[in-house]
Parts: structure tokens; C-alpha cells; sequence
């Protein structure tokens, strides 16, 4: 008598990968921009507590240490609202709201994210949340 015991025990080894979210990696990648941020604010003097490098006094009031104060100044700024957004990100990151349009709730693209790992927006509200 042949034996026709359907010996079909599917042997596909299931792959349970947990389906990790590399929200971990994007906290890498927003702590290492975090980390840089700070750093060239530390150079432009910027870092807490402190509003500029230290001009010599002699000098404080020609116009191009006051351009060049102006300009420093400005590129502070906009470190700093930098900063403000990567703060914001990890934030989210600690509140498992990451990765979603701030204005409709979207997920937001993970080629989006790697680009830009502080975005709060999908790229449809990214100019006009
Ligand atoms: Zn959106």
C-alpha cells in the first residue's frame, strides 16, 4: 500500500521579526544632529547661558565686528529653532507621536524622516501646516 501521507508540514520558518519601528534609529539620528547643533553653538559662542563669542571691547564697535556679530547672531537663531524642532522630535519619540503630520495625522514617509528627522509634517503640509 503506498503511502500517501500528505507530509506537507509547511517548514516555512515564519520570520516573527518583531515589526520594530526604527523609531530607535531616528532617535540616533535626532540625537546626533541634537549633538552637532549644540557643538556649533558652542563655537559661535552661543552654547547656555552665553549670547556671543567674547569680542574684544577695543574693537566692539567697528562695523565689522558688528556685521560679523549680526551674522553670528543670526545663524544662532536658527540653530537654536533647530534644536528647538530636535527636542521637539524626541519629544514625540518619548510620546510614540512621532512620525505623523502634526495637521492631519498622517504617517509621515520614512524617506521623509531620514531626510529630515525633525519633521512634524507630511510633505503635503510641510510648506503650509
Ligand atoms: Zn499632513
Amino acid at each position: 500500500m503506498p503511502s500517501d501521507a500528505p507530509t506537507d508540514a509547511p517548514t516555512d520558518a515564519t520570520t516573527d521579526a518583531t515589526t520594530d519601528a526604527p523609531t530607535s534609529e531616528y532617535r540616533s539620528l535626532l540625537e546626533v544632529e541634537q549633538s552637532q547643533l549644540r557643538a556649533e553653538l558652542t563655537e559661535l559662542g552661543f552654547d547656555d547661558g552665553r549670547t556671543g563669542l567674547d569680542y574684544d571691547a577695543n574693537f566692539a564697535d567697528t562695523s565689522q565686528v558688528t556685521a560679523e556679530r549680526g551674522e553670528a547672531e543670526a545663524l544662532a537663531g536658527q540653530l537654536k529653532e533647530t534644536l528647538e524642532e530636535v527636542a521637539n522630535a524626541i519629544g514625540r519619540l518619548d510620546a510614540g507621536t512621532y512620525g505623523t503630520c502634526e495637521s492631519c495625522g498622517v504617517a509621515v514617509s520614512p524617506a521623509r524622516l531620514e531626510a529630515m528627522p525633525s519633521a512634524r509634517f507630511c510633505i503635503e503640509h510641510a510648506n503650509r501646516p
